[in-house]
């Protein structure tokens, strides 16, 4: 099966095919057809023989550092599945910081986030720290913090598009459920897994439901997907930016790290660094003209 480059960017600068069968060259392998998937936007160059794919993609970033690259197999190369964060991936931001931010405590919140999400510190105690900071908030502020959101830009096109051509598209969170259902329903997600704040007379108690929703439960989800749509993990495309997302993104046959955080960019090949998340459907060969959704 042959390979192609993929490369995406805002816009794409002219001349950009000769660089990459520059490139191309430098591995012994040259590109025999192009095709534009967006105007100035995105294109696919079709290579005569397989690389090694990490290797012409990295030497590709080096040599074009604003453009989003990836080197696929055109094998199964449009996904059946589609497994997606939230906070930071599908929508911008944070939502546990917004939450606290209505306490006043958005700084310590955040700053356990960040490294949380770094994969610095264990995630569940960092959930139940964080969680615990929120006791006594009105829980109505998780529905104005989830009416509110920032949706990040594709967002919407991926999952309808995907949706659209018969995939399977869940949204799974180590954010609450309360916001998920928001965002799931938004965005056209087939279903959300995320988890529970606990309630008392309206205000949060300070205790997420056990077990929690992390790292593993993320590769659980994916695997439980893939089973019931009778399909393989190759046929699957799992996207995040934090280090809870990793698993989920090395085990799936296409992992995007978006915009990520260090740790999982270096553990990951394909990545959108530079432009949106409509370059997660570029990499899959989707041209503009079957592309659905609003501009979100
Ligand atoms: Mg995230």
């Amino acid at each position: 099966m042959p390979q192609v480059i993929v490369m995406v960017g805002d816009p794409l600068p002219g001349g950009i095919e000769d660089v990459a069968a520059e490139v191309a060259g430098a591995f012994g392998l040259s590109p025999v057809s192009g095709r534009m998937l967006s105007p100035d936007r995105a294109m696919e160059l079709t290579l005569d023989e397989d690389g090694d794919a990490g290797e012409i993609a990295d030497t590709l970033r080096q040599a074009l550092p604003e453009i989003d690259v990836a080197v696929l197999s055109t094998e199964g190369r449009r996904k059946k599945v589609l497994l997606a964060d939230m906070d930071a991936t599908m929508v911008v931001g944070e939502t546990i910081d917004e939450l606290a931010a209505a306490l006043g405590k958005e700084a310590q919140v955040s700053a356990i986030t960040e490294r949380a999400m770094r994969g610095e510190i264990d995630f569940e105690a960092a959930l139940d720290e964080r969680v615990a900071m929120l006791a006594g908030l009105d829980a109505s502020e998780i529905d104005r913090v989830a009416e509110g959101l920032t949706y990040s830009p594709g967002a919407e096109m991926l999952v309808q598009t995907m949706a659209a051509h018969g995939a399977r598209c869940v949204l799974v969170s180590g954010g609450f459920d309360r916001v998920t259902g928001v965002v799931r329903a938004r965005l056209g997600f087939h279903s959300d897994r995320a988890n529970h704040l606990e309630v008392n007379d309206a205000r949060l108690t300070g205790t997420a439901r056990k077990p929690v929703v992390d790292a593993g439960t993320k590769l659980a989800t994916l695997r439980e997907t893939a089973m019931a749509a009778g399909v393989t993990l190759a046929d699957c495309l799992a996207i995040g930016d934090g280090a809870n997302d990793q698993p989920m993104i090395a085990a799936a046959g296409l992992g995007i790290a978006y915009r990520a955080k260090p740790a999982l960019r270096a553990a990951t090949e394909v990545q959108i660094n530079h432009t949106d998340l409509r370059a997660a459907l570029w990499f899959q060969g989707y041209a503009d003209d079957e592309i659905v959704g609003g501009m979100t």
